[in-house]
């Protein structure tokens, strides 16, 4: 389900990230070789963001296959970016197939992605979606389940929260809400990457001033390492950190 990327370091074209590895984010959307919990390809919708000159991000979101976009390839080709968050998507059974839909989700420097499902869907969340000011509500970019889980991470941002304690939060209190949710979230601010994996797979390699986390790793690098299940990620160039997801 779903496929992302998160990139710190020099500057790199797009393509580096999405196109020209062996088994780069364009290959995961027809050939993934790690989907669970249903779904086999990553056809519905694509959406990479980046931080021109590290200034804001910039999106480019579209519902349909990445593959079959020139757009993306001719962007990609001559994009140069030192942050980068991007993702392939698979839709949830049930859920809208719109290009508000794919990821990343975005408010001021902060990028956001979930692989995964909410279980129980709407129904299971609804006291936490009752939390949130109706405003956001109503101005969700599609109505799916990661754009939810995107607008409690934002609230817990919005008040201040750091950006590991809004994701560790909100994934604990959307795990206990709806049980049996895969809730592997990227989150960044274009220096630093906060990470889940609770469900699904991550890997991330870390070299030379840069840091990549990934679904799966893009190439045959002996340094990818798999981050285990259950786990938070905290990443910037310089330094990679892990620890157990809270629950409660
Ligand atoms: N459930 C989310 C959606 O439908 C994410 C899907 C996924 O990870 N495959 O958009």
């Amino acid at each position: 389900m779903c496929r992302h990327l998160a990139y710190l370091g020099p500057p790199v074209r797009l393509a580096e990230l999405l196109f020209e590895p062996a088994h780069a984010l364009v290959r995961q959307s027809w050939a993934p070789r790690d989907m669970r919990g249903g779904g086999t390809i990553n056809a519905d919708g694509f959406g990479v963001g980046w931080y021109p000159d590290d200034g804001d991000p910039v999106r480019y979101r579209r519902a349909q296959p990445i593959w079959s976009d020139p757009t993306i390839a001719e962007l990609a080709a001559v994009t140069r970016a030192g942050a980068v968050l991007a993702a392939v998507r698979s839709a949830t059974v049930g859920m809208a197939v719109l290009d508000g839909a794919a990821a990343p989700f975005a408010e001021g420097r902060w990028l956001f992605s979930h692989n995964g499902v909410v279980r129980g869907w709407p129904d299971a969340v609804v006291p936490l979606a009752a939390r949130l000011p109706v405003r956001d509500l109503l101005t969700l970019d599609a109505a799916t389940d990661s754009a939810l889980l995107w607008a409690l991470v934002r609230h817990r941002l919005r008040a201040g929260d750091d950006p590991a304690e809004a994701v560790a939060a909100t994934v604990a209190e959307v795990a206990v809400a709806a049980p049996g949710s895969r809730l592997n979230v990227l989150l960044t601010d274009g220096r630093r990457v906060v990470g889940t994996t609770a469900g699904h797979a991550l890997s991330v390699r870390a070299a030379a001033g840069a840091v990549l986390l990934a679904s799966e790793p893009h190439d045959d690098d002996p340094g990818w390492r798999p981050v285990p299940e259950g786990h938070l990620v905290t990443a910037t160039v310089d330094e990679v950190r892990m620890c157990p997801l809270p629950t409660r």
